[in-house]
């Protein structure tokens, strides 16, 4: 059950942020940091963040 939500009306401001896009999957991704040492992966990675929702996420060279 967990994955089916009622359907909910977003506030007009949420949608101008592009959040729907982003629960989409669309994020809209930003360097943040480049190449911070990943102590889980032992490399070195580069650090996006969308800047939408804030979301981040490591990307391997
Ligand atoms: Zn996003």
């Amino acid at each position: 059950m967990a994955d089916i939500l009622p359907f909910k009306r977003k506030s007009l401001a949420e949608k101008h942020r592009g959040n729907t896009l982003c629960r989409n999957g669309h994020h809209r991704w930003r360097i943040d940091k480049n190449k911070v040492f990943d102590v889980k992966q032992g490399r070195l990675v580069s650090v996006y963040q969308c800047t939408r929702c804030g979301l981040k996420k490591n990307t391997l060279d």
